[in-house]
């Protein structure tokens, strides 16, 4: 197995890599490390939680500091090193790794974005710094202010491109490396490759190496997931429903709006759940405040759209609720590796309406997986008449004859199809030994469908 030693890497970096307690380098560090090193660029297909954030910082810190800038000229430094990210979190986040790698190195780096004052972001900038992570709406407003010189980057980093031109970014972008020399290094990492990034890439990147980490099924740690296949108007009951669920420790709950999501968490908030929300049009302060709660454990559960979850790291996430299905299958993954990180197991379950089904056969052929799909419990129906509208989609672990109805032993107590049922099994199941949320806790716990994701 190839060791962080035989990447020649300089010394002081080696050092805060053992620091920060790396052993070997992950699938993309391995890949991307060496031809960075050599000075190629790279198309990075991978996401985050893959270790790409050190793929591309490791390098560019031992580029930079084997050849510091020049110290006889006069003036703050400039950055020689640019990193693009498309959100606040992202931003902090890299940049905090800048500082574990680099801690050793003496070379100087910040974060800038936008949503909170500029002015310890400008001093910053003049005091000088080599490397500069950003947001690229921040980064043009202070370049249009003529606080940022960007002419003597010598490495650019586009990260998470594909979240970038989704959020509109495409026309920062490319003013912003009209503002870099030419000559330079550059970087691209994408958790997937359409075409509009195939296009980008061709237009920033010279002959680049590519490397591809995807989290398949057939790498690392377990996520049970499952599905509820639930009427649209039944899901804020559901959602509750689960949540009060003792197993529920500490969850993520996705929503593909921001409007959604404070609806959600108002509802949440009102029936005694500890909820906060997070998304795009929270201010910074709230961002930081809801994150806070949630670590400490004040909030159990946070409610975020996609991109205010983007390179969110908690730890100890037992379960990733997808209120909404994402309209991207890879962004599913992205969402589930939320939880069941550094070993541990984690929970993802879904809520599909009608509506969203051709989403579900999305995520179901990008993983590879059949989710598990669960029955609305009775306490939570909206309308107790049965859902036939679901009655064709085949369970995947239909009851034996044996374990059907009234006679189902607590074992199997909860398990049952979607398929309209008939009378005395209805009266069976609301007869039944165990609470109904005890039943999908113990199905989501025991047999739900398993996916592995990438280490790191
Ligand atoms: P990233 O994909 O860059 O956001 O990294 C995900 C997590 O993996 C971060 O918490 C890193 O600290 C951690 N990580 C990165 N590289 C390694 C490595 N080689 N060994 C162990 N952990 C790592």
């Amino acid at each position: 197995m190839l060791h962080f030693s035989s990447l020649e890497l300089c010394g002081p970096i080696r050092d805060a890599i053992a620091h920060a307690g790396y052993d070997t380098p992950t699938p993309i560090q391995a890949q991307a490390i060496p031809p960075v090193l050599a000075g190629r660029d790279l198309l990075g297909c991978a996401q985050t939680g893959t270790g790409k954030t050190a793929a591309f910082a490791l390098p560019i810190l031992h580029r930079l500091h084997i050849a510091p800038a020049d110290k006889k000229r006069r003036g703050p430094v400039k950055p020689r090193a640019l990193v693009l990210s498309p959100t606040r979190e992202l931003a902090s986040q890299i940049d905090e790794s800048f500082g574990t790698y680099g801690q050793c190195t003496g070379l100087r780096h910040t974060v800038i974005f936008g949503g909170v004052s500029q002015f310890h972001q400008v001093r910053q900038l003049h005091r000088g710094v080599d490397i500069l992570v950003a947001t690229p709406g921040r980064l043009i407003d202070l370049m249009e202010q003529g606080h940022v010189d960007l002419r003597n980057i010598e490495v650019f980093v586009l990260d998470e491109a594909d979240r970038m031109l989704d959020m509109g970014f495409i026309h920062p972008i490319r003013r912003i490396a009209a503002a870099l020399p030419v000559q330079r290094q550059t970087l691209l990492f994408s958790a997937t490759m359409p075409r509009n990034i195939m296009h980008l890439a061709d237009s920033l990147l010279h002959n680049p190496v590519k490397v591809a980490v995807t989290p398949t099924p057939s790498t690392t740690p377990c996520i049970e997931q499952s599905i509820y296949m639930v009427r649209r108007e039944a899901k804020p009951a559901l959602m509750e429903h689960l949540l009060a669920q003792r197993a529920v420790k500490r969850a993520l709950v996705f929503t593909r709006t921001k409007y959604g999501a404070d609806k959600l968490t108002r509802r949440l908030t009102r029936a005694g759940v500890m909820a906060t929300a997070i998304h795009g049009n929270k201010s910074q302060n709230q961002r930081r405040h809801a994150l806070e709660s949630f670590r400490s454990g004040r909030s159990r559960v946070l409610v975020a759209t996609d991109v205010a979850a983007r390179g969110l790291h908690v730890e100890g996430i037992t379960h990733v609720f997808n209120f909404d299905l994402p309209r991207e299958p890879e962004a599913y993954v992205h969402r589930i590796g939320r939880t069941g990180r550094a070993g541990a197991t984690g929970i993802a379950i879904s809520l599909c309406d009608r509506d969203e089904r051709v989403h579900l056969r999305a995520i179901e052929q990008l993983t590879g997986t059949r989710l598990e799909t669960m029955s609305e419990p009775p306490a939570i129906q909206v309308n107790p008449r049965p859902d036939k509208r679901h009655a064709d989609r085949p369970r995947q672990d239909r009851p034996s004859k044996s374990t059907r109805g009234a006679s189902s032993g607590p074992a199997r107590a909860g398990t049952r199809s979607n398929a309209p049922a008939n009378g005395s099994q209805r009266r069976a199941r609301k007869a039944g030994s165990r609470p109904a949320g005890a039943r999908a806790g113990r199905r989501c716990a025991n047999r739900s469908k398993r996916i592995r994701r990438s280490p790191a």
